[in-house]
């Protein structure tokens, strides 16, 4: 998507550790008009799926999740919270997932409430790296007994192996952006 791909060249910049840093427009300053076009393009690309809810993680996903779920007729979203909290009542689904920013292994917790068997859903999230954010919701999914009808990322570093091994578990995953290669020096960003 080449709006997405022309902000994170303006706003986006490289840190050390391959990690890239948009929090000028998606994850923590957040472009309202961006997540419109980029549920726009979803809705494109997943035109045709039955999609009755979204799940997403907290918390950068859930205000892209939000604005999305309007252009898919205003579907529920369901985001899996990574801590537990009085507010937590009743049985749980849970995973672990390890975190690649922050370098550390967190549970992902949904309430058996909000995922009904044999409803279809659609994984959203801001970024695809190693893939385990994605494979915690997975996980979740499963034991759900929810359909997995497609995967969109925002971001997709395509130069780390999550978007590869999805795929070929045959996941139907669409990045709005992926990055090939991220030169930290120079700052450059190119994309597949
Ligand atoms: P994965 O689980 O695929 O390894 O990593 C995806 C998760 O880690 C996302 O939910 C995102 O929050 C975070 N993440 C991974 N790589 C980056 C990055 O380069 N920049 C930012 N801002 N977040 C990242």
């Amino acid at each position: 998507m080449k709006e997405l791909e022309d902000r994170i060249l303006k706003d986006g910049t490289v840190k050390p550790g391959d990690v890239l840093k948009v929090d000028a427009f998606l994850n923590h300053q957040c472009d309202v008009t961006l997540f419109n076009h980029m549920g726009a393009e979803w809705a494109r690309l997943f035109s045709g799926k039955r999609v009755d809810k979204i799940l997403t993680i907290e918390a950068s996903g859930i205000g892209i999740a939000c604005i999305v779920a309007q252009h898919f007729g205003n579907v529920p979203v369901v985001f899996a919270k990574k801590t537990q909290s009085i507010n937590l009542d009743g049985d749980q689904y849970q995973a672990k997932v390890y975190s690649y920013t922050k370098q550390k292994e967190f549970p992902v917790i949904v309430s058996k409430r909000f995922l009904e068997p044999g409803e279809h859903v659609l994984l959203i999230d801001d970024f695809l790296a190693n893939g385990k954010a994605m494979h915690g919701l997975i996980d979740i999914c499963n034991e759900a007994g929810v359909i997995v009808e497609g995967i969109g990322i925002a971001v997709e570093k395509g130069f780390q192996r999550g978007g590869k091994e999805l795929r070929e578990a045959g996941y139907d995953v669409r990045s709005l952006a992926v990055i090939k290669d991220m030169d930290g020096d120079k700052g450059a960003i190119k994309f597949a």
